[in-house]
Formats: structure tokens, sequence, C-alpha cells
């Protein structure tokens, strides 16, 4: 199998490649031709996913598909972007067809329902390596951004936090994964679900959001910072599944709620009168905090003592 016979079989030709809202044209030419709707901006992003550092090498291509695109995706619904499409850039060490087949439908599963068309990408050999580029779009001025936290506003995340860190143990092999609480847990690593329709609805609202993806503290780092204020966060309003409290001892399951990575829950802050009609429409979402004149990140305990904090999120390079 050649690679333009790779690219029409496992690609080209699936459901998600047939065009969709906002795509003039797709696979099988130079470049994709995306249309934007007047008084819209293009949201763009990529994510390099390597085998063996961003997922580990003995995997389920399946799961696989599914969690590259949704961990991509999760940054259009960062930023309140509606979805478009997607490029593949696809590094294989081999053209292992049984491989392609379980990472293309999971791919497939996801784009579906995400609502992304695949648009074009590139196939190389070599070490496996997924590169993901998202386009989404955002009416003009609304996009949620990292800046704009003012003293005041709620600190809130879109659900439970941890999840993801909580896992990896199980993903690795190194505990058994055996259970409910077990399958909730890889359920929560393999098949994040982009926090689309959330991320959407604070368009206009939220005053600065991001998706959690290096851990609770490390992100809220970045709005601290990018906003110019303080983030207080209560520990005892951190969301926790009740799969976490289950597998893992109160001082771990914190640990991953507030540092582990892999989570993309959306983390957003807002002003009070918002709040309402927003857990009313999202039950899932948790206020953890406030936003305070200063900088940096800070949490606090029951009594309202400030608790030192250690260890920060995941860094390549760290
Ligand atoms: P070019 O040489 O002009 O860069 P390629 O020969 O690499 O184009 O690719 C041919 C077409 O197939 C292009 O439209 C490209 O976007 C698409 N394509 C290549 N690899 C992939 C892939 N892994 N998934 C989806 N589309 C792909
Ligand atoms: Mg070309």
């Amino acid at each position: 199998m050649g690679e333009f016979e790779l690219i029409r079989r496992f690609f080209a030709t699936a459901p998600c490649a047939q065009g969709g809202e906002g795509v003039a044209l797709g696979i099988g030419d130079d470049c994709a031709l995306l249309e934007l709707p007047p008084g819209e901006q293009l949201a763009v992003s990529t994510d390099t996913l390597v085998a063996g550092s961003h997922f580990p090498l003995q995997h389920d291509p399946f799961l696989l598909g599914q969690r590259a695109l949704a961990v991509s995706t999760s940054d259009l619904a960062a930023m309140g972007a509606t979805p478009i499409g997607f490029t593949l850039a696809l590094t294989l060490p081999d053209a292992d067809e049984t491989w392609l087949r379980r990472f293309a439908d999971g791919l497939q599963r996801m784009a579906a329902q995400c609502r992304m068309t695949l648009l074009g990408g590139d196939t190389t050999r070599g070490p496996l390596t997924l590169g993901m580029t998202v386009f989404g779009r955002v009416p003009k001025g609304l996009a949620l951004t990292r800046a704009g936290a003012r003293p005041g506003d709620l600190l809130c995340v879109g659900g439970s936090l941890g999840d993801g860190a909580g896992a990896l143990p199980l993903v690795l092999g190194e505990r058994p994964a055996d259970g409910e609480a077990a399958e909730y847990l890889l359920a929560r690593y393999w098949q994040p679900q982009p926090q689309l329709a959330l991320g959407q609805a604070l368009r206009g609202r939220a005053t600065a959001a991001l998706d959690i993806s290096d851990g609770l503290l490390a992100d809220c780092g970045h709005i601290a910072q990018a906003s110019g204020v303080a983030l207080c966060i209560e520990r005892a309003r951190l969301p926790l599944s009740a799969a976490l409290h289950e597998r893992l001892p109160a001082d771990e399951a914190l640990r991953c709620a507030l540092s582990g990575g892999d989570d993309y829950r959306l983390a957003f802050t807002l002003p009070a009168s918002e709040r309402a009609a927003l857990q009313t429409e999202f039950p899932e979402m948790a206020v953890i905090g406030r936003v305070e004149a200063g900088e940096g990140v800070h949490l606090y305990d029951e009594q309202g003592r400030e608790l030192a904090l250690a260890a920060r999120g995941y860094q390549h390079f760290g």
C-alpha cells in the first residue's frame, strides 16, 4: 500500500472527510479552503502527540484516534469557538492496516461527535507521531482569552478535576483496571469530552478561560499572569469524582486535581451575576474560588489558611 492509497482508504474516504459547514474544499488539493461567515474570526491551534511521551506505546489505536482529536478540539472549546475542521500530520513507522483502520475509526467517532471535518494532512514515515491542527470560528471580539479576569470574578471549572491523572497508572498498566470506577477513569483519559457547548455559552459572559491540560495550578497560573490578577482556590470546593475518591487516598486524589494533567475541563473566570443561569445550564460546573487583586495562584484550606504550593503542572524540558 503506497502513501496515496493509504490516504484514500483510511482518510479521504472517511465520512468525516466529506465536507461540512464552512468547508469550501477538503482533502485532495494543495490546500483546503475554509469559508467564514462575515463578522467571525478563525481560531487555530496545533498539538503534537508523540508515542511514548503523550500516549503509551502500547495502546488501542481506536482510543488514540478519539483522544488525539478530543485533546486538540478542547482548545477550540477554551476559546469559545465553534468547530470547523482539522488537519492530521501522521508519522507512522509502517503502514499497519489493522492499526490504521482502528485509528481512523476512532478519529471518525470523535470527529462526528464534535462536528469536525477532516480537511487534509500529511503522511510520512518515522516514529509514531500525530500532529493535529484544529480550526474553528468565533464572532469577532467574543473569543475567550486568558486575559480579562477581574478582581471580584468567580473562578470556575467545567467539571470534576484529576480524573485524567488518576487514570494514568491504569492506562500504563501499573494498577489493576477492573471495576466501575476504573472504567470511568479510563474513559475520562481516552475519551475526554471537549467542553464545546460550555465554551460557546461563555462567550460574552466569562472574562477569561482556558482548558486544563497541564494541571489546575499551572493553568490557572496562565490566567493570573495574562490577566494581571491573583487566583484564589479553596481546597474544599475542588470537584473530585466519586471514582477518583474510590480509587485513590485523599491526598493523592487532591494532588491529581491540583497538579495532574489531561483533564481537558474548562477553567474560567465569571462575574458573579452570571453564575446562577450558567449553573442551571451546566450543572457539572463548579465555583472553586475567586479572583483578587495581586498575582499568582493561591490555595486555601477549610479554615482560610493559605497552603504552600510545591508541585506545579507538567512541563516538557522542565
Ligand atoms: P502535497 O504533496 O501537495 O503536500 P500530499 O501528497 O501530501 O500533498 O497530500 C495529498 C492530499 O491528501 C492533500 O490534500 C493532503 O491534505 C491530504 N492528506 C495527506 N495525508 C493526509 C492524512 N494523513 N489525513 C488526511 N489527509 C491527508
Ligand atoms: Mg502540494
